[in-house]
């Protein structure tokens, strides 16, 4: 059951919410009583079915668009958070993108894309809502990295770069934030049942599935539950971790 008060009155911004993973993480905190700010890039009607699934059972929600790969785009986007609710508790930097190929054919686009919506799009996020939470004295950052991150996978050298990097940079902003009142963790999913992993062939499928002790693909609610653990008060004394949710996947 989920407990309303956890995160009641507090402000929460989560990317890329639209769809998959990021979509369950802004149900979860509105459901524990946070104000969610869904973002999304390019799917408004479904950011918007996001906002008034939330609505309807009784929760908060703001859809607003920006393309986290976009610096400046990402200051206005946090701004214009911050005029409308004063605040920032929770950042969840989830918005992510895949553009799998093997290195030797890999396009430097290709690998650019990726490094600029998942890496730089983390970076730009906490760049400006860590100046909000910095005068709070207060704040939570959780970020989506990935089990690829860790093991490395063929064919995602741009994806397994972008979210390697995330760790380091989690572990960085966590010390550089701590002092004042900041946690940044990170939340790295094995093999999730989403649109982004909906594409692969039902023999890799198959192949992931053997792979993983707990013999099941993730939903995004498992995800969205560890998230939802970081950002509440019940995580105050972590930091600069990486919480595998996985089923085991990589150990
Ligand atoms: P998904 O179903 O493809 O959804 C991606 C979300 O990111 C969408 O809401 C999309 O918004 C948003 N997005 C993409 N580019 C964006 C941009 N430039 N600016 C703002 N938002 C953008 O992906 P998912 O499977 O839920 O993955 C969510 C996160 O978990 C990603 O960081 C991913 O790397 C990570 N992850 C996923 C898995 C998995 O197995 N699924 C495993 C490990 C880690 P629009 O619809 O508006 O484009």
């Amino acid at each position: 059951m989920t407990d309303r008060a956890n995160l009641e009155g507090q402000i929460a911004v989560v990317t890329g919410a639209s769809r998959g993973i990021g979509k369950a993480i802004a149900k979860e905190l509105a459901a524990q009583g946070a104000t969610v700010v869904l973002n999304y890039n390019g799917s408004e009607a479904k950011a918007d079915e996001v906002k008034h699934e939330i609505v309807e059972k009784g929760g908060c929600a703001q859809c607003m668009q920006c393309n986290v790969a976009d610096y400046e785009g990402c200051e206005a986007f946090i701004k214009a958070v911050i005029e409308q609710f004063g605040r920032i508790d929770i950042l969840v930097n989830n918005a992510g993108i895949t553009k799998d190929g093997l290195l030797m054919r890999m396009s430097e686009e290709d690998f650019s894309d990726v490094i600029d919506v998942n890496l730089k799009g983390t970076f730009h996020c906490i760049r400006f809502a860590s100046r909000q939470m910095m005068k709070q004295r207060s704040g939570k950052i959780i970020n989506l990295a990935s089990v690829v991150g860790i093991s490395g996978n063929a064919g995602q050298v741009n994806y397994a770069a972008s979210k390697a990097g995330i760790i380091g940079m989690t572990k960085s902003a966590a010390k550089e934030l701590a002092s004042r009142g900041i946690t940044v963790n990170a939340v790295a999913p094995g093999f999730i049942e989403t649109e982004m992993t909906e594409v692969l062939s039902d023999k890799l499928k198959e192949e992931m599935r053997g792979q993983i002790p707990l013999a099941r693909m993730g939903h995004p609610e498992d995800v969205a539950k560890a998230v939802a653990f970081l950002a509440s008060e019940h995580a105050s004394y972590i930091t600069g971790q990486v919480l595998q949710v996985d089923g085991g996947m990589v150990m």
